[in-house]
């Protein structure tokens, strides 16, 4: 039986995400949109036109950037769930780049939302 796709609006991937060694990785910072006490987004109604990385849920799908107990996800059969930590040397290598989350090499500033 196919589970229930309802997002459960937990906010956590509303939190910034980059690539490490291919890998989906979620950061600790999250979006400046996110009010982290409610975990709801503040500009809803409008997130795609104010903030442009923010992903449907179709392409978030599509990227794997969900959560592998995200019920838009978990039942879908192979998907790949990101890595949702950092490791203290790649959250010191983001911090040694220009800009949080630019730069090239093993870590790509390559945003992911
Ligand atoms: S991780 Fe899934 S359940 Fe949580 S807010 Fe995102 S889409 Fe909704
Ligand atoms: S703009 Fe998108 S990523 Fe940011 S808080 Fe709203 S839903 Fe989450």
């Amino acid at each position: 039986m196919r589970k229930n796709r309802e997002c459960k609006k937990c906010g956590r991937c509303c939190y910034y995400k980059i690539i490490v060694d291919g890998v989906v990785v979620y950061t600790p910072y999250p979006c400046e949109y996110l009010d982290v006490e409610t975990r709801l987004c503040t500009i809803y109604d409008r997130r795609h036109e104010i903030h442009p990385l923010c992903a449907t849920a179709e392409d978030g799908i599509k990227r794997e950037i969900f959560p592998g107990d995200c019920p838009l996800v978990a039942d879908i059969p192979g998907y790949r769930p990101p890595r949702m930590k950092l490791t203290m040397r790649e959250l010191h290598e983001i911090g040694r780049l220009e800009g949080p989350f630019s730069g090239k090499g093993r870590i790509s500033g390559k945003l992911k939302k």
